[in-house]
């Protein structure tokens, strides 16, 4: 029986499948050379698990991650903390353990994207080249659809909480301690 490491298995099956659609040339893995530059933009569970997994299958392709936020705070399990466990510090993570993969991790904002030129303004007005893009920026909100629901509002009474962090918190202290939500519904008789 043939055993593959999991770059091998990478490069024959789904790296191959995903790189090669792309229009990305693939071939010998020891090869210092660029054979293409991707962009990431986000560094969530989508973007990160993508530009890991793109060097993994060919360390010959340049990858850049565009991230605005230097940790990233894990949804799956926030919901714990809700309870008291585990402290939130377990669900933040640096970008370190991609750039041992070689990603180059830029912390800025993507502001624009011209898909003729293939260039990806950011914060500090540069511009990067990419011969192909990834975008991956996760969910946002429509601050206009609830009157009066701003991001002040969330961040100091009304957390959403679906981007963990300090929202996580507030929301959790809020139950711990009886919410003005629950005083609205649940007030006793
Ligand atoms: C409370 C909660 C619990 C969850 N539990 C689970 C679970 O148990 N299992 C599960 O599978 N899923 C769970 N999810 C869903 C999961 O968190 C999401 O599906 C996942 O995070 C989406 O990944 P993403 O990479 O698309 O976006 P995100 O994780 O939101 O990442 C997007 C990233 O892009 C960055 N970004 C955005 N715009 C820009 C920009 N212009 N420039 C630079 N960077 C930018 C953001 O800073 C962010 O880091 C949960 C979600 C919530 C809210």
């Amino acid at each position: 029986m043939t055993h593959y490491s999991r770059r091998e298995f990478l490069r024959k099956t789904g790296g191959i499948a995903l790189l090669s659609a792309w229009g990305l040339p693939l071939g010998a893995t020891t090869s210092t050379k660029t054979k293409g530059r991707v962009i990431v933009i986000g560094g969530g569970y989508g973007g990160a698990i993508t530009a890991k997994y793109i060097r993994l299958a060919d360390p010959g392709i340049q990858v850049t991650l565009i991230e605005r936020d230097k940790h990233f705070i894990s949804c799956p399990l926030s919901n714990e903390i809700l309870s008291g466990e585990p402290d939130i510090k377990s669900l933040t993570f640096g970008y370190d353990g991609l750039r041992q993969h070689g990603v180059q991790v830029i912390h800025a904002e993507a502001q624009a994207i011209d898909p003729v030129k293939k260039t990806v303004a950011i914060s500090d007005q540069k511009t990067l080249a990419y011969d192909k893009l990834v975008v991956s920026p996760g969910v946002d909100f429509q601050w206009d659809a609830i009157e009066n629901y701003t991001p002040e509002v969330a961040d100091t009474q009304m957390p959403h909480a679906w981007q963990a962090g300090p929202q996580t918190l507030l929301l959790r202290q809020q139950l711990k301690h009886g919410g003005w939500w629950f005083g609205m519904y649940y007030s006793p008789a």
